[in-house]
């Protein structure tokens, strides 16, 4: 199943929500929904906001705009972010009067797992009418799955003070909550893969190693586990992976699914079914479910013929895996392939867009200038690298990233020949923040672009001397 994010920033412009002093819960509610819908992005989870600013929305417009996100279905989970008032202290999560509570109750769970005081999960009915829930949020919005997250108490001193230091953690809390509900792979910001996870009714360690692609071994040293037994609710490391390598010359472990036979696999891996039985010393041609095989290579990967990068899809791969190990976002895998699902079969062969070059190739040749680009969200190191005619392994090795993943606002440094660069407006952007960043002076920006006024808009196109 494929799930959409709609992240809704409670009030905003007119209605402050609630409010201690000068400080609004309009103002926390964006903040974080705006990380929230940042996160997503970063992971490939379709998501979008119902606002990105400072603006008034009335209960229809608000409505409206999370129903004609994605549609009115049940795979749409809506995430309400709140701050509540009223003498309390914690965190509460509220779902629908038609949904089970497991989201309401991983997200909780996730949020206290930051620290955070947790009060309840819990469903609120209308006392006029107690068929219906009590919150538009849940009643107006059709199938989807809203919650109402409630991050804390901005009239307690003690939440204040977290939601002012902490409330992105708790963010963060809720795309691992989610990210783990839909089944995407989380990964942290710090492009780190190990995280946890919160055991489900149904899951075994086996499903779960399948899940997030390592060994059953690995998920019990991790969490020190002397036993296969699982508990619903109890909370596993997941260990960092590393993709696999395929030795030419060598051989790769397959291990063996639902409807699979010699000559399907054998096919998928342009061998032969002697080859496998040979190389397993196969007894026999009936093969078991989860049964593991040697599968013999002796191809090397495919060669670059045509400036086109292959990728012929192992076992234990995602789409997700893929792109991260190319540099390019889940969205550029899909659009090169023209994919209408985001399911792989093993053996398929991708188009990875771009031109990727081989690892430990020649270092990235001097240049007459570095310029230092702020990542921006929906970028990825492809993206940039196509902006700015370098590869993505260049700037990958000029920054000594451990990983391709980005985080938004991170500063990569960018050789290049040219003389100007193009700069997108952001959001706290200004004529003179810019001009700090890139060293020049807010007249030379202006005059460049022929500007008459200090007013930025965002998404507005710069040209800013390197
Ligand atoms: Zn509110």
């Amino acid at each position: 199943m494929n799930y959409s994010i709609v992240v809704d920033a409670g009030h905003g412009g007119e209605d402050p929500g609630a409010v201690n002093g000068n400080i609004y819960e309009k103002d926390f509610a964006l903040e974080v929904s705006k990380y929230i819908y940042d996160r997503f992005r970063q992971l490939g989870v379709p998501v979008t906001l119902t606002r990105d600013t400072d603006e008034t929305l009335d209960r229809n417009e608000r409505v409206d705009r999370i129903l004609s996100a994605y549609g009115n279905n049940p795979n749409v989970i809506v995430l309400s972010n709140h701050i509540n008032a009223g003498g309390g202290e914690g965190a509460e999560v509220i779902y629908a009067l038609r949904n089970n509570s497991t989201l309401a109750k991983n997200v909780l769970d996730s949020i206290g797992a930051e620290g955070q005081l947790t009060r309840k999960y819990y469903q609120r009915r209308l006392p006029s009418d107690t068929s219906k829930d009590y919150y538009f949020i849940h009643r107006l919005t059709g199938n989807t799955q809203p919650l109402l997250i409630e991050y804390g108490f901005i009239d307690n001193a003690s939440d204040l003070r977290k939601l002012q230091n902490n409330l992105l953690d708790y963010g963060e809390a809720v795309v691992r909550a989610v990210s783990n509900y839909i089944g995407v792979p989380y990964v942290a910001p710090d492009g780190s893969s190990s995280n946890v996870y919160v055991v489900q009714s149904g899951d075994s360690l086996y499903s779960i190693a399948i899940k997030f692609g390592v060994t059953v071994n690995e998920l019990k040293g991790a969490n020190n586990l002397t036993s296969n037994l699982l508990s619903i609710g109890q909370i596993l490391i997941i260990p960092r992976t590393t993709p696999e390598l395929t030795p030419p010359g060598g051989y790769i472990v397959y291990t063996v699914q639902s409807g699979d036979t010699l000559y399907k696999i054998a096919n998928n891996y342009g061998v032969t079914v002697n080859d496998i039985i040979e190389f397993n010393q196969l007894p026999t041609t009936v093969l078991s479910i989860n049964q593991q095989l040697l599968i013999p290579t002796n191809q090397s990967p495919p060669p670059i013929t045509d400036g086109v990068v292959r990728y012929t899809v192992q076992a234990g791969d995602s789409l997700w895996k893929i792109a991260n190990q190319y540099g390019i976002t889940v969205d550029e895998l899909i659009s090169a392939n023209n994919l209408t699902s985001t399911s792989l079969q093993i053996g398929d062969v991708l188009i990875i867009p771009g031109d990727i070059e081989e690892p430990n190739e020649t270092p990235v040749p001097p240049t007459s200038n570095v310029i230092e680009y702020v990542v921006q969200s929906g970028d990825s190191l492809y993206s940039i690298a196509k902006k700015y005619g370098v590869t993505a392994r260049e700037l990958q090795q000029y920054n000594n990233l451990p990983s391709t993943l980005l985080s938004i606002g991170q500063v990569l440094k960018i050789p290049t020949t040219e003389d100007y660069i193009v700069y997108y407006v952001t959001s706290g952007d200004s004529l003179y923040s810019i001009a700090q960043r890139y060293q020049t002076s807010v007249d030379e920006i202006k005059l460049l672009n022929g500007l008459t006024s200090n007013l930025l808009n965002i998404g507005q196109t710069l040209i800013i001397p390197a």
